[in-house]
């Protein structure tokens, strides 16, 4: 480690609460300085790479310092960097609201901004709870969401969050929820396909709307993969089940695509699987091409109408400083341009087989459980292996040129949708290597 690396180090750890992270761990594990990054890999101060398998925590989708991007927020940067969203408007916003309609055919046409994932959440479970009462339905107070949900950890997402690590810490803080049955495909008895547990977890939502629809305003659902449970999959016919019912019993379904939006399941939106569109979805991570905090919740026009009046307080109260921020949304116009430009979810198809192909070894691994694979996130549970496997994974992956972060025994990727052919090879061939150098201690 050089001089100025282990000031940096020292200096982080004295001054910066790292998020996420038990500081008293960094007495064991290095924090690594990053100085640059460039495509799909991170350089650190001493000029040692780390390929971002995992996206910089899944917002990254077109590499560091994209020219792209970059250029496009140049240019943003000579017009304006930011203003107000009460009262005026401004290019990049009604740009990007206009287009994100479009993606959705239309069916979600009203676009309201915050700045992170958490917020969006929030602004969702808002918005749907306060359109009850204005339609006279008061009483929809409740939420729902799914065993192993994860939607935000500010005091209104984590209510809507079935972690036990969080929920054992604030659950005093919070509003209870109700939970219901995950339709993750893992819980497959023998002889039973994804679709049947799709069918079990469905009739669990139907059990509780029956019992009490009329107090519950929404679900809250992340689609297809239920990503921080462990990259958890499901089948698509849920999704239709869910629709069904919440057309049925009169309740909001909220799809939460923070993370499995922007192309990450192989559609743009990862309903689009289910031929469904939900009352609301959330989107942030990826949509700013992992530049600049940005979150959106895309709404129907019967809620949004439901909100139209002369009357203040029956207008969606809510706002954050930088709703809307024009060089968020000018990143995000670019992330769209290279979507469109590029091709890229044909060209995820292809990349997508091409990687599966070279995971094949880790893939036969007597140790690998549950190899799965949606677009392009792919993810394995380890078979037998201790609490620190985790950690002493990230650690052995940052000494062989990765950035792999596994949550519990489920080791995933999420790379960025630039990798080239030598960057997958290397991502594959050492994935392997530090997973057999784990679970041998
Ligand atoms: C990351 C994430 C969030 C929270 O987003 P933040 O920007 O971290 O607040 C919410 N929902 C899902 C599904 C996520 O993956």
């Amino acid at each position: 480690m050089s001089n100025q690396t282990s000031d940096w180090v020292a200096r982080s750890l004295q001054s910066v609460w790292h998020p996420c992270t038990q500081m008293q761990h960094h007495e064991s594990t290095p924090l690594i300085p990053v100085s640059h990054g460039r495509g799909p890999w991170l350089y650190d101060q001493d000029g040692r790479r780390y390929l971002d398998a995992i996206s910089s925590w899944w917002v990254n989708l077109f590499g560091h310092a994209n020219p792209r991007i970059n250029a496009a927020l140049r240019e943003q940067l000579d017009k304006l960097e930011h203003a107000m969203l009460a009262g005026f408007t401004h290019e990049p916003v009604i740009e990007l609201s206009e287009r994100l309609s479009a993606l959705t055919d239309r069916r979600l046409g009203h676009a309201f901004y915050a700045s992170d994932g958490a917020s969006a959440v929030e602004i969702a479970l808002k918005m749907s709870f306060h359109s009850w009462r204005n339609r006279g339905q008061a009483d929809k107070q409740e939420f729902v969401c799914l065993q192993g949900s994860y939607h935000g950890e500010t005091i209104g997402a984590l209510a809507v969050t079935d972690v036990a690590l969080f929920k054992d810490a604030y659950g005093p803080l919070l509003r209870a929820a109700q939970t219901v049955r995950s339709p993750d495909a893992r819980q497959a008895r023998d002889g039973e396909t994804a679709q049947d547990v799709a069918r079990r977890a469905a009739a669990d939502v139907e059990r509780l709307f029956a019992e009490k629809a009329d107090r519950i305003a929404a679900i809250i659902v992340e689609p297809l993969v239920q990503c921080a449970a462990g990259m958890a999959m499901h089948d698509p016919l849920y999704l239709q089940l869910v629709r069904a019912l919440c057309d049925r019993y009169g309740v909001h379904l909220i799809l939460d695509e923070i993370a499995v939006g922007c192309g990450r399941t192989g559609t743009f939106f990862a309903c689009e699987q289910a031929g469904i569109w939900p009352d609301f979805v959330t989107l942030s991570k990826g949509i700013s091409g992992g530049y600049l905090p940005l979150s959106v919740v895309l709404t129907t026009d019967e809620v949004y109408q439901a909100f139209y009046s002369a009357d203040v307080t029956r207008g969606f109260l809510h706002s954050h400083s930088y709703t809307g921020n024009p060089l968020a949304c000018r990143a995000a116009l670019a992330t769209l341009d290279i979507f469109a430009q590029d091709d890229v979810l044909a060209a995820n198809r292809a990349k997508a087989e091409r990687i599966t192909a070279a995971l094949a070894p880790l893939r036969a691994h007597p140790r690998v459980r549950h190899f799965r694979q949606q677009g392009m996130i792919w993810a394995f549970d380890a078979e037998g292996v201790d609490k620190a496997f985790a950690r002493r994974f990230f650690a052995n992956a940052t000494q062989n040129e990765l950035l792999l972060r596994p949550i519990g025994a489920t080791v995933y990727l999420m790379p960025p949708y630039i990798l080239d052919d030598g960057d997958i090879a290397l991502l594959a061939e050492r994935t392997l290597a530090v997973f057999e150098q784990t679970i041998a201690g």
